[in-house]
């Protein structure tokens, strides 16, 4: 099949959704367009942004980085290890072997060192892994984005990743998640950071391709801790469905980001929703955020969710060890 932009070279990509097939540096073209279109629509950088790319090792992520260099932004990475056996170091030598083959090294936070370690504090504490490190992470992304002076912080999340907490937020009523949903929630005064999805348009197939014909090393092997991640069930449903209708997964995302869908608030009134909310600090919680009386971090609460973790962790640590020592 030959390639259906310049009708010369043999097709390398065939994406059903959009009918059309591509060579691989017509793919690289149509990518990029792909993913700066959603960065233009949805205004989520600007040209003078420092922006602050969280890199896992994963495709979605260096793919992300790797186009934004591309596009001429200011980047860097950061990189949380998250302190897996094996996986998290295996996940960091791809971090910092793609950014060096760009001139830079990325900003590693180790969570064993911040006493905090994925698998050891969700055993301490008895709480789902996943959950522990979204606190976890959403606190290093604005510790180190405030103290880089980065105006922004870019995710790796796709279409597929999108749709499927879509998917989820819609089965279960999710009415608060469901407005708060978006590529984009903006920054406030007093230390959250503005954080964004750039590639909200592009699906996890088409950023493997990049990444594949762009030669790219990522880590292969997904997150040891996801295997009963319910994102993963609602992307597998997806599959099916946009195997079948190809095309199905943009429309549904692009018709739910619709400013008249009456289930989703503009990203500003989400984020006056979520100064109302509860008391989570991705961005729920009353008034202005505060410093955090143990760290200083932003909060709603007196210390913040990340110090409070860390303190119940400490708890049970000393407590295993009193234990222990009987
Ligand atoms: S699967 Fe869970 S533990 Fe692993 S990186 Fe994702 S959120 Fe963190
Ligand atoms: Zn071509
Ligand atoms: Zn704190």
């Amino acid at each position: 099949m030959k390639c259906k932009r310049c009708r010369r070279a043999g097709a390398a990509v065939e994406l059903p959704s959009h009918h059309a097939a591509f060579c691989p540096d017509c793919f690289f073209v149509f990518f990029r367009r792909q993913v700066t279109e959603g960065i233009r629509k949805l205004r989520l950088l600007a040209p003078e942004d420092r922006v602050l790319v969280c890199v896992s090792g994963g495709k979605d992520s260096l793919v992300l980085w790797d186009v934004l260099i591309d596009e001429g932004y200011e980047t860097e990475g950061l990189y949380i290890d998250l302190g897996i056996d094996g996986y998290s170091d295996r996940s960091k030598e791809k971090v910092v072997a793609y950014a060096s083959s760009r001139g830079k090294t990325p900003i590693v936070v180790e969570l064993a060192k911040e006493g905090i370690p994925i698998p050891e504090a969700a055993r301490c504490v008895r709480m789902q892994e996943c959950s522990i490190c979204g606190t976890v992470k959403r606190y290093f992304f604005n510790r180190v984005a405030a103290e880089g002076k980065f105006t922004v912080v870019a995710t790796g999340h796709n279409l597929d990743d999108e749709t499927a907490r879509l998917l989820g937020n819609l089965l279960h009523w999710q009415r608060g998640h469901l407005a708060r949903q978006h590529p984009l929630l903006p920054g406030e005064e007093g230390g959250l950071v503005r954080k964004v999805k750039p590639l909200w348009r592009v699906s996890e197939v088409e950023t493997a391709a990049y990444g594949f014909l762009k030669g790219i090393d990522y880590v292969n092997e997904e997150c040891p801790m996801s295997e009963d991640a319910t994102s993963l069930v609602y992307k597998e449903a997806l599959s099916r469905i946009e195997d079948r209708m190809p095309g199905t997964r943009i429309v549904f995302y692009q018709g739910f980001l619709d400013p008249s869908n009456p289930l989703r608030k503009g990203p500003e009134a989400a984020a006056a929703d979520a100064a109302r909310g509860a008391e989570d600090d991705a961005g729920e919680g009353v008034g202005a955020p505060q410093a955090c009386a143990a760290c200083g971090a932003p909060t709603y609460t007196e210390t913040c969710s990340f110090c409070r973790l860390k303190e119940r962790v400490r708890n049970a640590r000393s407590l295993r060890a009193a234990r222990g020592s009987r």
